[in-house]
C-alpha cells in the first residue's frame, strides 16, 4: 500500500505532505530524486516522526543531503517493525539506492566448502555453488575464516594444492620404481601428508578430514588439545617463536569453531512459526526455516485458519532444506538479518512456535 500522494517539488512541500498524510506507525519510506529514482530507503517504527526529522537535519548531516536531492517521498505503512525490517532489506537489495550503505554492502559472509574430489580440500568461499560440495556456515569474516582454515589444514596435514594436482595415494596400486617426490614444500614442512607422493592412504587422509569435520561441528576438541600440548612443550623448551605460532593457531581455530557452532545453533532454532503482533491487530505469521522467511501470512483467527497454516507449514517442510548452493546470496543475507534480529531482540524468541 503506497500512502503518499503526488510529489511536491520542494523540501517544505515534502515536509507538509508528510505532516498531512504520514502516521506514526511502523513502515518503510523512500526518498526519490527528480527522475523518480529511489535515492534512499529507510524504515522506522514511527514513520511520520522519522521523516519529519529529515527536514530538521543539520546541513552537515546525510539526511539534509538526501533532502536536497529529493523531489518525492513515499512510504508504506506496515504491521510491525519486523515486517518493515524485511521490506527495507528487500528494497535496498533490489534497488541499491545511492544513499544507502547498510544492506547494500556485501558483508564478508563465507562458507567452508569441502568439494567432492579425491583427497578433498577445505576451502573458503563467499559464493556457494550447487555441485555436491559439503558446506559449513555461514560465518562472518572471510579473511579470518581463511586464516583459521589455513591453521586447520596445516595442523591436520590436509592438502591445499589445486584440484588438478595429480595425486598418488599410497594404496593406489600403481606405485613402482623410486618413491614419488612431493609436489610442493608443504610436505617437507610437515604441513601436508602428501597424497601427491604416496604420503598417505585414501583412508588415512579421510580420517584426518573427518577430524576436521567433527571439530567444525563442535563434536571433538582433539585438535585444540593437540595444539595445547605442543604449546606447553614449546614453552618448556623456550621455543617462544614456535609457541607464538601455536598460540595464534589455537585462537584462530577457537574463533572459527565458536562462530560456526553459534551460527548453526542459532539457525537451527529458527525453524518455527513466528507470531508478530501488528499495529491495530494486524498480526502476522512468518514461516521460518533455518532463518529463511518461507512465507508471511495473516495470523489465523480461528481453528479452520490455524489448520490451513499448519498444512502450509507441513508442505514447506516436507522436503529436505535446499542445499546452500541453491539458496543464493540475497537469501543468505536475509537469513543473517533474521538471525541478527533475534540476537538483538532475545525477547522475541518467546513468539516462536516450533513446527
Ligand atoms: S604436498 Fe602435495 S598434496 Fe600436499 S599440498 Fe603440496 S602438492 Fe598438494
Amino acid at each position: 500500500m503506497v500512502d503518499s500522494a503526488a510529489p511536491p517539488p520542494f523540501a517544505s512541500d515534502l515536509r507538509d505532505h508528510v505532516r498531512a498524510h504520514a502516521e506514526n506507525r511502523p513502515g518503510v519510506y523512500r526518498l526519490l530524486g527528480p527522475e523518480g529514482q529511489v535515492l534512499y530507503v529507510g524504515k522506522s517504527i514511527r514513520v511520520r516522526s522519522r521523516l519529519l526529522s529529515y527536514f530538521r537535519a543539520d546541513r552537515s548531516e546525510k539526511a539534509a543531503e538526501i533532502v536536497a536531492f529529493a523531489r518525492q517521498v513515499e512510504w508504506d505503512h506496515l504491521p510491525s517493525e519486523f515486517s518493515a525490517l524485511l521490506r527495507e532489506f528487500r528494497l535496498i537489495r533490489r534497488l541499491r539506492p545511492p544513499f544507502n550503505v547498510q544492506h547494500k554492502k556485501e558483508r564478508a559472509v563465507c562458507f567452508l566448502r569441502i568439494p567432492k574430489e579425491p583427497a578433498p580440500r577445505i576451502l573458503v568461499t563467499t559464493m556457494p555453488v550447487e555441485d555436491g560440495s559439503e558446506y559449513f556456515g555461514p560465518v562472518l569474516g572471510a579473511e579470518r575464516a581463511r586464516a583459521a582454515v589455513r591453521a586447520l589444514v596445516d595442523v591436520l596435514g590436509l592438502r591445499t594444492c589445486p584440484a588438478s594436482t595429480p595425486l598418488r595415494l599410497a594404496d593406489q596400486g600403481d606405485l613402482f620404481g623410486s618413491a614419488p617426490i612431493a609436489l610442493c614444500a608443504r610436505a617437507e614442512l610437515r604441513r601436508c601428508i602428501a597424497p601427491c607422493a604416496a604420503g598417505c592412504t585414501e583412508r588415512g587422509y579421510a580420517r584426518r578430514l573427518d577430524v576436521a569435520r567433527r571439530f567444525l561441528r563442535g563434536e571433538t576438541d582433539e585438535l585444540r588439545e593437540r595444539l595445547r600440548e605442543r604449546l606447553r612443550q614449546a614453552s618448556e623448551r623456550w621455543i617462544y617463536e614456535y609457541a607464538a605460532v601455536v598460540k595464534e593457531r589455537i585462537e584462530l581455530l577457537t574463533g572459527l569453531r565458536e562462530a560456526l557452532v553459534r551460527m548453526v545453533r542459532s539457525l537451527d532454532a529458527l525453524t518455527a512459526l513466528y507470531h508478530v503482533k501488528g499495529h491495530d491487530g494486524e498480526d502476522r505469521l512468518y514461516l521460518l526455516r533455518r532463518g529463511l522467511v518461507q512465507s508471511e501470512l495473516p495470523a489465523p483467527r480461528d481453528a479452520h485458519e490455524r489448520a490451513g497454516v499448519r498444512s502450509r507449514a507441513e508442505r514447506v517442510l516436507a522436503g529436505p532444506p535446499p542445499p546452500v548452493g541453491r539458496v543464493g546470496p540475497d537469501a543468505i543475507a536475509e537469513m543473517l538479518l533474521v538471525e541478527r534480529w533475534f540476537r538483538r531482540n532475545p525477547g522475541e524468541r518467546a513468539a516462536l512456535r516450533p513446527l
